[in-house]
């Protein structure tokens, strides 16, 4: 496919970093391995917009995979960052800052009574589901296909993310030791759910989910599912994992609990609770969460968990996250995804497009999408199109079809005004675009 235009400074970028780092990329989904062209190395953010190495604008729709719900550089965030920097980058010691934002945590998401920071969303998984075997006693893990936890060993059968943008089966250096306890069952399927329980009693740990999933686009649970996942975990003596990595602190103030309210055992956020730092956690029922060192038996801890500069970060952002932000943020996802409807729909595209709240995505096909093999199906190509047409005239799509959208409290009418103007000639090609 011929590209619009180049991006040399990006290339030459791209060009270095694929000498020293595999792939060029710190993380699989920022290169443009599933749209093609050369990934943008972005040099600074300020509001909904990004600039790149070639001194391009870009309203960004990606919002660093979710946690820029503020859009970038918010000052107030920035003026926390620089209050905490000045004081000292990292004490190995318990600080006042880590237990504010523990504290905002749980009082935010009500099942939360206690609560572990880590440094990311892969940790806080991995951390739950050993407090959840430890808990139980029991060794198997329930996932769903098309679900991303992180790179978690045993988590990353059938994964979404990367894995899925890619179509990875599964990842080698992931032993069968390590992968053996996981069960992968179709999302959405309470009847696969019972079969598992049934078929191996006694001897699952946890279920582990996505809040509402966008990892293999914007998938939400069906009525009643999760609510049907916690019964069947507490009929059957295991946990309920709710996975609000990327859903935490975006989809409401509670995250999708505040959304469905079906209350989990365990949850796990990162993400927004951040603001762009390096800062997760895993939290939950107390007596579960008491299991865990140096209160119980279960091991864990981090050099750098609860750091002082992602904790300031994250608070200032959690703290300016009010009920107004989220009606700010839930209205400009609104009016971008019915301005990228009527722009696909005008141009005879088959397409649908799945919020979750303020979450969304665009699928390429004219069916709704309940798991993983329904997206699947879409027209993937025709998103490369999409994708590259957008980017050209300035707006950045996360690179692949799988991947949920994010927009921020700083989206504003001149922002939305640029997508409009693009998606026209965007919608064209997807539907001008041959397989
Ligand atoms: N869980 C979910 C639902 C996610 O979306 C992600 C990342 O996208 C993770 C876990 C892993 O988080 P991290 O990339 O911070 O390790």
């Amino acid at each position: 496919m011929a590209y619009s235009y180049q991006a040399p400074v990006s290339q030459t970028l791209f060009d270095r970093a694929s000498l020293v780092t595999p792939g060029g990329v710190n993380s699989p989904v920022r290169a443009f391995r599933a749209v093609g062209g050369t990934p943008r190395f972005m040099v600074s953010g300020s509001g909904p917009y990004l600039t790149d190495a070639d001194g391009r604008e870009y309203v960004d729709l990606v919002c660093s995979w979710g946690p820029m719900i503020l859009g970038h550089s918010h000052p107030e965030v920035i003026a926390a960052v620089q209050e905490a920097v000045a004081r000292g980058t990292s004490f190995g010691t318990p600080g006042e800052g880590e237990v504010a934002l523990a504290e905002e945590i749980v009082a935010r998401v009500e099942p939360v009574e206690q609560v572990r920071l880590v440094s990311s969303g892969t940790e806080a998984t991995m951390s739950a589901i050993r407090l959840a075997r430890g808990f139980t006693g029991r060794a198997k893990v329930v996932k769903f296909a098309g679900c991303y936890h992180g790179h978690v060993d045993a988590l990353l059968a059938a994964a979404g993310s990367g894995v899925a943008t890619f179509g990875l089966p599964d990842t080698p250096g992931v032993t069968g030791a390590q992968a053996g306890d996981t069960i992968v069952l179709p999302y959405n399927d309470l009847d696969a759910v019972r079969a598992a329980f049934a078929a191996h009693p006694g001897e699952i740990a946890c279920v582990i989910t996505e809040a509402s999933p966008g990892n293999m686009g914007v998938v939400p649970p069906l009525d009643g599912f999760n609510a049907g996942l916690k019964e069947i975990c507490a009929a059957g003596g295991a946990l309920y994992i709710s996975d609000e990595v990327m859903t935490g602190f975006r989809t409401s103030k509670a995250g999708w609990y505040g959304v469905d309210g079906v209350r989990p055992d365990l949850m796990t956020f990162g993400k927004v609770m951040g603001g762009g730092f390096p800062a997760a956690a895993f939290g939950g029922r107390a007596d579960v969460m008491a299991h865990l060192a140096p209160s119980g038996p279960v091991y864990q801890a981090g050099t750098l968990s609860g750091n002082p500069i992602a904790t300031a970060a994250g608070l200032a952002q959690l703290r300016l996250l009010d009920d107004a932000a989220y009606a700010k943020v839930d209205a400009v996802s609104a009016e971008i995804r019915g301005l990228v409807g009527d722009a696909l729909t005008k141009e005879g595209v088959a397409h649908t497009v799945q919020a979750a709240s303020n979450m969304f995505s665009v699928f390429f096909t004219d069916r709704p999408v309940r798991n993983y093999e329904d997206a699947k199906q879409q027209e993937a190509f025709r998103f490369t199109a999409f994708f590259h047409s957008l980017l050209s005239q300035g707006v950045y799509l996360p690179p692949s079809a799988f991947e949920s959208w994010f927009v921020s409290t700083a989206h504003d009418t001149q922002a939305v005004e640029r997508i409009a103007a693009a998606l026209p000639a965007a919608a064209r090609a997807a539907s001008e675009a041959t397989a």
